[in-house]
């Protein structure tokens, strides 16, 4: 068993550490700094055994060089450029730990940069910067298309599945969100309860099955949706991935 801890890092993104409740080995997700992760692993006398990245941004990979040099962890990356020393990881591959003993799929999906891959480990996913609570990522790199269809990928496992993802944006998010999908009393009651938890929240993780139903991004079949969307851009929208588009351009904007 094991457990899965945020830490802060920079303006407002996550470092996602999986420390095993027996040994000092523990693993990190995307560390954009190297610092706040070191602080936690000397509080809590644990060592880092590896790394796994999402993709290539910056502020999910800036931390890596100084960690390796203290703890020479094990590196995986989707992209070769992210690291010299690193393992390179793509689709369906599985990544697999000692220490702790760990064994995630990797997941490719494209979209905010071409290189972007989820991990899933159990009944857990990290979507990186791809889905976020109430959001998803910019698209960078990929297309529209992509991003929709890596987020059917991410969707496609059952409700219950927990997303831990790279930035705590959800707030920010839910208030975008009211605006899409103007009935859905989900979204009020979900920006109500973030609210009263005040500034340093930790809105994270969300499920599969809430974000199909506060997500707009994945609510792209929606009629009240759809009308909104349309009543935006003042166009008819003829398939999803049009009212994706929409809903992602008018976020940009937001
Ligand atoms: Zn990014």
């Amino acid at each position: 068993m094991y457990n899965i801890i945020p830490v802060h890092a920079l303006n407002d993104n996550y470092i996602w550490i999986i420390k095993a409740h027996n040994g000092s080995d523990c693993i990190c997700i995307d560390p954009g700094e190297a610092d706040p992760v070191k602080k936690f692993l000397d509080e809590n006398n644990l060592t880092l055994s590896s790394i796994l990245i999402t993709h290539h941004h910056f502020d999910h990979t800036a931390g890596i060089n100084d960690l390796y040099k203290q703890y020479s962890p094990k590196i995986f990356v989707p992209n070769k450029s992210i690291h010299a020393k690193a393992y390179l990881v793509s689709d369906n591959d599985k990544v697999t730990i000692d220490k702790p003993s760990l064994s995630f799929q990797v997941l490719s999906i494209p979209g905010h940069t071409l290189d972007h891959v989820a991990y899933v480990i159990d009944k857990n996913i990290f979507t990186g910067d791809t889905l976020f609570s109430a959001g998803c990522g910019k698209i960078f790199e990929g297309t529209y298309e992509m991003m929709y269809n890596s987020l059917k990928i991410i969707t496609s496992f059952p409700d219950e599945y927990k997303i831990f993802c790279g930035h705590e944006y959800t707030k920010n998010n839910l208030e975008f969100a009211s605006k899409i999908d103007v009935n859905n009393s989900m979204i009020t009651s979900k920006l109500k309860e973030i609210c009263a938890i005040g500034e340093n929240l930790v809105t994270l993780p969300s499920t599969i099955g809430i974000e199909k139903q506060i997500n707009p991004f994945l609510r792209c079949n929606n009629s009240d949706i759809i009308q909104n969307v349309q009543n935006f851009c003042h166009n008819t929208l003829q398939d999803p991935v049009e009212v994706f588009k929409n809903i992602r351009k008018l976020k940009d904007k937001f």
